[in-house]
């Protein structure tokens, strides 16, 4: 199966590709990590993307486009595997339609008023990248993984500003594309959060019986 998970951001992309890794033991390709792991470090190419990413904006494509087909280049042949966070824009679809062919498209569908809630509340275990909500999903033990003992942060782009430009970037660059999968008759799956507190378990099972339906899983 080659999937690509795609929402706004807070849709719950991360959670739900985690959790389908786990269970069906594919691959995960997440960009946006990606971009986090790169922007510790101490270099010209790494204070850039830092910057983007601080005020909720894009990476340039040429970059992403460089560090996904690399990863891609990283995953054994015939694995199964889903992106998360790519593509975001047009270009960076067509570059995969080029060096790959897509089996379906997982789409997260949840409303704004939920999503800026969400995001607010949100916290990431730094060790192990789990996602947990100090609200909804909360860990055993106040700021500590669950899994892993590591501690939790808040991302420094999950405030108020910076979500909203997250959203707007969202409509503006990466909806469209939702009607370029349709175009090319891609098979969607589609899961629709109507609640805050919303347990991500049946959505997971959601997904993969849907994906069991199209031979997929
Ligand atoms: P995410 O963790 O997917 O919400 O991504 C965090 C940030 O990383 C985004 O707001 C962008 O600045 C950057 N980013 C991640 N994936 C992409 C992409 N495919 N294209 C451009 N920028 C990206």
């Amino acid at each position: 199966m080659k999937a690509i998970i795609i929402g706004a951001p807070g849709a719950g992309k991360g959670t739900y590709a985690s959790r389908l890794q786990q269970k069906l033991g594919v691959e995960v390709i997440a960009t946006g990590d990606i971009f986090r792991e790169l922007a510790k470090q101490d270099s010209d190419i790494a204070r850039k993307v830092k910057g983007f990413m601080e005020k909720g904006l894009l990476v340039p494509d040429e970059v992403v486009i460089e560090v996904l087909k690399q990863r891609l280049r990283n995953i054994p042949k015939g694995k199964s595997f889903i992106l998360d966070g790519y593509p975001r824009t047009l270009d960076q679809a067509k570059m995969l339609d080029a060096i790959t062919k897509i089996d379906v498209i997982l789409l997260l569908d949840v409303p704004d008023w939920i999503i800026i809630e969400r995001l607010s509340t949100r916290r990431i275990c730094r060790n192990c990248g789990t996602v947990y909500n100090v609200r909804f999903l909360k860990p055993h033990i106040e700021g500590i993984c669950d899994k892993c003992g590591g501690p939790l942060y808040q991302r420094s782009d999950d405030n108020e500003e910076v979500i909203k430009k997250r959203l707007q970037v969202y409509q503006e660059q990466t909806k469209p594309l939702l009607e370029y999968f349709k175009q090319k008759k891609l098979p969607f799956v589609t899961s629709s959060t109507t609640s805050l507190d919303q347990p991500p378990e049946p959505i997971v099972d959601k997904l993969t019986a849907e994906l069991k339906k199209l031979e997929l899983a």
